[in-house]
């Protein structure tokens, strides 16, 4: 019941594939009666010696149109019903990558990847197979055997038909209790098919460091223990499933015994014709398959209904972070403002910002240097909006930034991340990546200003070399100034560089820097990083320590101050001139 009311949308919008299926199920399962009363009237026919070759043609020829007509119903019930299911999961697998989208990282802390892969292959299948085998099969179950026992009681006998179904509410019981036991044994499939995926993705994607520390004999069999698991849980639920089939040929048995024996009784009593016990005998044949139906019916059910609620649970975790009912407008980010702003990522028990302050006008460069593990990470993503943060902490223009929309201040910001990101296409799509349409000259301009050029042209196919998964044929400082040329080209009004010059030489370093001061004079950059240089020119320089804020000022400022920066700065200068 719950699998029908999580899926009520879909059985709504498509309701009437589903009435043109069912009714052509029906039909089906209609149609199929006649062909054994027709048998069983040829029998007596025989016995009473009055069939001619006519009756038998037209019996002949009847029950080959039918057969005609039976494969095509068949074949239109079946397309459209499968259809449906195809369709169900192409919707649900679109909906959960939606969700995804607009997650934040406090969600994908909970859920890890491999599981919401487990959601997307195994559980949207299993949800498909309901709403298409599982529909299949409950019509059949019903249709299939009302069908039956109705022909048998009109046609035939009501006592034969009791006394041989006596079974079925047993078989009944049994499966039903079954089917429960199907539902947990499955959920606990999936879990450890989420884990094993997750396995396999860090296998795959460490699998040089694991070779550089020769682990791969302790990650084979580490792989191994997980893919045991997977498959004595689904061997669990196999054993199950292999109950049901046993259990069915036993009451099918029985019946057939007490449908010969007391048939056998009834026709030496002249209650019932030798033809109608034929009949009767086929027509308990054809319970078997309604009775293996409705045992596939409570399995099927059992296992999407499960998933329905693993894919629900992920449905319906919220994002932490929402638009807030009237965001208030702001045309241009002209200030930016942290007021005292304390910070604790949701995981941890220990703040990663605390009470910082700054302020920054429009066109202006930030400077945040510290030890690492400082926060210079945290402070800066603060301004992507991915974790909540108290009320009225950080402005924008004098506007907190929780009443500004979400896509507003996602639209202003670029953002070179620490770990950069690089997708497994052309070197010209990963930089085109937030402005698909750029032409040739404005990527030729990003690429310049992030000093790439050059590279570029020694590529084998220039923009259009494939990079490789997350860029593995490029070098560290190749992917750096990628990234750097993507967030330069759509020239955003705020730029977050995230020790994004960690990785290339001092001179390139201080080139990159002098073209981003020169692009985007106007504009507002904040630069976290590790060698001093980089922010030397900036227009304020935090110093971070434990979240705390212990040196700010210029850099002549905190040079005279003498503290951390003017320590760590004649350390780097003379580490420079004894390199060159
Ligand atoms: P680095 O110079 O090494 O890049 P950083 O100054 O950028 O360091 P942050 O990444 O901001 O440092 O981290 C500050 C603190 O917050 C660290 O103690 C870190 O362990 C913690 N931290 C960072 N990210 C998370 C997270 N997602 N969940 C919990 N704690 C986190
Ligand atoms: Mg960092």
């Amino acid at each position: 019941m719950s699998f029908i009311m999580k899926l009520r949308w879909f059985f709504k919008e498509r309701w009437k594939y589903y009435v043109l299926a069912i009714g052509l199920l029906i039909g089906v399962n209609l149609l199929a009666t006649i062909p054994p009363k027709m048998i069983g009237n040829t029998i007596d026919h025989i016995r009473s010696g009055n069939l001619t070759v006519t009756t038998l043609n037209h019996t002949v020829l009847l029950l080959v149109g039918l057969a005609v007509l039976l494969y095509i119903m068949a074949y239109v019930w079946i397309t459209t019903l499968f259809g449906n299911s195809a369709l169900v999961e192409k919707v649900l697998r679109g909906r959960l990558l939606a969700h995804l989208t607009n997650m934040t990282p406090a969600f994908f802390q909970r859920n890890s990847t491999g599981q919401l892969m487990a959601l997307a292959t195994n559980d949207v299948l299993a949800i498909g197979q309901t709403s298409g085998y599982g529909v299949m099969t409950l019509v059949s179950t019903i249709v299939g055997a009302s069908v039956v026992i109705i022909m048998m009681v009109s046609l035939i006998s009501f006592k034969l038909m009791i006394a041989a179904l006596i079974p079925l509410p047993f078989l009944a019981f049994v499966i039903s209790k079954l089917g429960q036991k199907v539902r947990v044994r499955f959920l606990a499939a999936q879990a450890s098919f989420g884990k094993m995926n997750d396995h396999a993705l860090e296998s795959i994607s460490g699998i040089r460091v694991i070779r550089s520390y020769v682990q791969e004999d302790n990650d084979l069999t580490a792989f191994d223990q997980v893919t045991s698991e997977v498959m004595n849980k689904n061997k669990r639920v196999s054993i199950l499933n292999a109950l049901f089939q046993p259990l069915t040929s036993l009451i099918v048995g029985l019946s057939y015994s007490i449908g010969i024996g007391y048939g056998s009784y009834l026709v030496f009593h002249n209650e019932i014709s030798l033809g109608q016990l034929v009949s009767f005998n086929i027509y308990l044949g054809m319970l078997i398959w309604p009775m293996i139906s409705f045992g596939e019916f409570i399995n099927v059910l059992q296992r999407g209904s499960a998933s329905a609620d693993r894919l629900d649970t992920a449905l319906t975790q919220k994002a932490d972070i929402v638009d807030v009912d009237k965001p208030v407008v702001v045309d241009l980010p002209k200030r930016i403002e942290m007021k005292d702003l304390s910070f604790t990522y949701p995981t941890a028990n220990h703040p990663s910002l605390a009470h910082v302050s700054f302020e920054l006008e429009r066109g202006q460069t930030l400077g945040i240097v510290g030890r690492t593990g400082s926060g210079k990470s945290t402070l800066l993503k603060q301004l992507l909006r991915q974790f909540p943060i108290p009320p009225e902490k950080l402005l924008i223009s004098d506007v907190p930034i929780e009443q500004i929309a979400l896509h507003q201040v996602k639209s202003w910001v670029a953002y070179v991340p620490q770990e950069h990101l690089l997708l497994s296409k052309s070197i010209r799509d990963n930089i085109a990546l937030g402005k698909h349409t750029a032409s040739p000259d404005e990527i030729a301009r990003a690429v310049e200003m992030a000093s790439f050029t050059q590279d570029i042209e020694q590529m084998p196919e220039g923009l259009a070399t494939i990079v490789g998964e997350n860029g593995v044929m490029l070098s560290g400082g190749q992917k750096q100034r990628l990234a750097i040329a993507r967030a330069l080209l759509i020239n955003s009004e705020i730029l977050l560089l995230d020790d994004s010059l960690s990785a290339v030489d001092a001179r390139t370093e201080s080139r990159i820097l002098q073209n981003i001061r020169k692009e985007r004079a106007d504009k507002t950059t904040l630069i976290s990083t590790h060698r001093l240089s980089a922010v030397s020119h900036a227009n304020w320089i935090l110093v971070l320590d434990e979240g705390r804020i212990i040196e700010e000022g210029t850099h002549e400022q905190l040079m005279q101050f003498g503290g951390w920066y003017r320590e760590q700065w004649d350390r780097q200068q003379m580490e420079a001139s004894l390199d060159e």
